[in-house]
């Protein structure tokens, strides 16, 4: 077994991504320290993209 689709079931035990304490998403990164969604640990103001806004 390669690491296709079938080897998606062992991906547990490992935390890549924790809750945030900022924004309470499951996206805060454990090892890099900043959050994938509002940008905690990165920056101090919420991270924000042009393509993102309404
Ligand atoms: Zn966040």
């Amino acid at each position: 077994m390669g690491t296709g689709t079938a080897a998606m079931g062992r991906k547990s035990g490992k935390k890549t991504h924790i809750i945030c304490r900022r924004c309470g998403g499951h996206t805060y990164h454990a090892k890099k320290k900043r959050c994938s969604s509002c940008g905690f640990g990165d920056t101090s103001k919420t991270r924000k993209y042009a393509w993102n806004k309404k």
